[in-house]
């Protein structure tokens, strides 16, 4: 057995390297930087863990959620790993514990928040380190966070650009489960990697049957309906902490127990609902998506969406949490309508609530509204939901043949005079947003305003027209939807 895989062996007791992860730690090992996107639960972390454990030196971990640490840390600990963590929320018996374990060469993670990378402390403790040979790589997680394109930017993580200053000479390795290639040029530039491995694996997940529909107004039936066709543990994500705690009654009140999870829960809280999540049989949580980052629960069996995702990207990893065992999940998004006008608002609101400046701010909302146009064209589209879904973050895959897009015959009907009619409508009321539109013509006599509303949004997401972001959701014609106008060519949507 070769010295790599007999480490696997002796410090996880795992008999064989998943995708990936034999050429990431071989390249940390050779010094080299590299670039990894694995799916969720691809096994991340063990390509930074191990390159600490075969040198018996010291990788420091960039990690953007205390939760997310804490539970790494603590499983390293339990394999007699030397690891600790420096965040925010330690208290004084913490902190000095560490102070005192960062002083001992056994040390062999160290996962730092991102704002603690240029503490005082630990660039002295960083260079006395490097000085004696004893640091081994510095790992990104979640690296994506770094670039202001991807679905969860974090402004503190564009200070780690200063790592490579800090450590010039030790190898950087960024990890992410989602990162299309607008990010990962981002992270690459961001980050100064050099030559980087790029480790990128499919995200495409064979075990997933991905299933999006209208939610009914009453929702409680379907979700009941799904709960009870589906297995394991389950994991509900809905907008609000409002809606959280208002599912939870409800389906209380049907008798399923189920675990509330939002970030307004105090601390305890939050990790009692975790550990019910993880170790009870068969258990029903309801959170926002505050939750579910690095929680490793290999059964989960349905992950179900009570409104329109807000990205592909956050879909993905969110989607992507059920069936780690391999085993078949399915994942289901109830959304409707008017899930979009909601979902804009909160996007204007977290912008204003991160700080940002008004220049950025507009460059940034006006991406996050492409990205829930383009959740939107998934959700109401009529390609295969995984091809979209994976095409969304630049992968090119085949119909997957499990979703209900590729299990269930469409019908789909020509819709161009329709589109015909709204198109002129528009060009001739320039303007307009669809409801004063309907109001000040006659459109509604043709259709009702529903069925305008959906055809509306249908000819956004393929951009034959536009619409404003400021709120006002005026419409306009794009240039494709003037061609059309000229010379109109088939629309087959299904309904
Ligand atoms: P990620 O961070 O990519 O979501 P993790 O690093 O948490 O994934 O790993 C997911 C799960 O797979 C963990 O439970 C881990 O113990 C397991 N795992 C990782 N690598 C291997 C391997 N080579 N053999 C067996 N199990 C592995
Ligand atoms: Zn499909």
């Amino acid at each position: 057995m070769d010295s790599i895989l007999s480490a696997l062996d002796k410090f996880y007791g795992w008999d064989s390297f998943r995708l990936g992860q034999r050429e990431v730690v071989e390249a940390i090992l050779s010094g080299r930087d590299a670039l990894v996107v694995l799916p969720t639960g691809g096994g991340k972390s063990l390509c930074y863990q191990l390159p600490a454990l075969i040198r018996e030196g010291l990788v420091v971990v960039v990690s953007p959620l205390i939760a997310l640490m804490e539970d790494q840390v603590r499983q390293l600990q339990k394999k007699n790993i030397a690891a600790t963590c420096i965040h925010a929320g330690l208290d004084a018996a913490r902190r000095s514990e560490t102070s005192n374990l960062l002083k001992q060469g056994s040390l062999r993670l160290l996962y730092l928040a991102p704002e603690r990378v240029q503490s005082k402390e630990i660039t002295a403790f960083l260079q006395r380190k490097i000085c004696e040979g004893n640091l081994v790589a510095i790992a990104v997680d979640e690296a994506h966070c770094i670039s202001s394109w991807g679905h969860d930017f974090r402004p503190d993580y564009l200070r780690l650009g200063e790592v490579r200053r800090l450590c010039p000479g030790i190898p950087v390795v960024a990890l992410s489960a989602t990162a299309p290639p607008r990010v990962r040029a981002d992270i690459i530039k961001l980050l100064k990697l050099r030559h980087p491995l790029l480790k990128v694996c499919s995200a495409k997940r064979n075990n997933l049957e991905y299933v999006m529909r209208r939610r009914q107004k009453e929702a409680l039936a379907e979700v009941l309906e799904a709960l009870k066709t589906s297995r394991g543990a389950r994991l509900i994500y809905v907008r609000t902490r409002r809606s959280v705690e208002r599912w939870t009654e409800l389906l209380r009140d049907e008798n399923v127990a189920a675990i509330p999870y939002h970030a307004g829960l105090d601390p305890q809280e939050r990790e009692e609902a975790l550990e019910n999540f993880l170790n009870k049989d068969d258990p029903v949580l309801i959170a926002t998506v505050a939750f579910g980052m690095g929680v490793d629960r290999k059964d989960v069996g349905m992950v179900l969406h009570l409104n329109l995702p807000a990205s592909p990207e956050g879909y993905l990893q969110e989607s992507g949490r059920a069936g780690r065992d391999g085993l078949p999940a399915r994942c289901l998004v109830l959304f409707s309508p008017g899930d979009r006008k909601k979902l804009d608002w909160a996007i204007k609101s977290s912008l204003r609530e991160k700080g940002e400046q008004s220049s950025n701010r507009e460059l940034r909302s006006e991406h996050a509204f492409e990205q829930l146009r383009r959740m939107e064209a998934v959700a109401e589209g009529e390609s295969c939901r995984e091809q979209a879904l994976l095409l969304a973050v630049g992968e090119i895959s085949q119909p997957c043949g499990r979703c209900d897009r590729c299990t269930t015959t469409l019908l789909p009907q020509d819709r161009s005079q329709e589109a015909f009619t709204l198109l002129s409508e528009i060009q001739e009321q320039k303007g307009f947003g669809l409801s004063m539109l309907l109001e000040k013509t006659s459109l509604q006599e043709i259709r009702p305003k529903e069925g305008w509303g959906w055809l509306a949004r249908r000819l956004v997401q393929e951009e034959l027209i536009g619409e404003s972001n400021d709120g006002s959701q005026r419409l306009y014609l794009k240039d494709s939807g003037r061609s059309f106008l000229l010379n109109p060519w088939p629309l087959l949507y299904s309904f």
